[in-house]
């Protein structure tokens, strides 16, 4: 796509930092560093997310993860954990729609990232529960 960011990263029309590449992917460090190491892993393919994949593409790039999440920890002795974090449309953080998945090491619990679910599990039934699980297998 000739005016997406992550697509010039992929082709080295804009410079990056790059720490994995195949045929399949490229890895690079996300300009923000959230935590030391934070690493950007995006299929080489324009998509613009997660809902675009089909099975192989999903096989390319989720197959990467493992071998890029230990070398962040083997060359980041203090990291203690991985978060992984694919955020898909604007109400969902996204901000550049090539995907990406993000990769980051962490150090301690109050650095670089925050998670926080909310707990709703007083404010429905057990029929809405199940009710709801229904309604999206029906959608596979
Ligand atoms: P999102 O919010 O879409 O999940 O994440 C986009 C990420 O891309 C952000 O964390 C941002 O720092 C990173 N980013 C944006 N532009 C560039 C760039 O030109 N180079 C690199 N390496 N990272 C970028
Ligand atoms: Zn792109």
């Amino acid at each position: 796509m000739t005016d997406c960011i992550f697509c010039k990263i992929v082709a080295g029309e804009i410079p990056s930092a790059k720490v994995y590449e195949d045929d399949k992917v490229y890895a690079f460090l996300d300009t923000s560093q959230a935590t030391e190491g934070h690493t950007l892993l995006v299929p080489k393919v324009h998509v613009e997310n997660l809902m675009e994949y089909d099975e192989s593409l999903a096989a390319d790039v989720f197959s990467r993860l493992p071998k890029i999440s230990r070398a962040i920890l083997a060359a980041n002795p203090e990291a203690k954990g991985i978060n992984v974090l694919n955020n898909n449309g604007e109400v969902a953080y996204q901000t550049v729609f090539h995907s990406h998945i993000h990769i980051i090491p962490r150090y301690s619990k109050e650095e670089g990232f925050a998670v926080s679910f909310a707990n709703n599990q007083e404010s429905y039934t057990q029929e809405a529960f199940q009710e709801r699980a229904q309604r999206i297998a029906a959608e596979i």
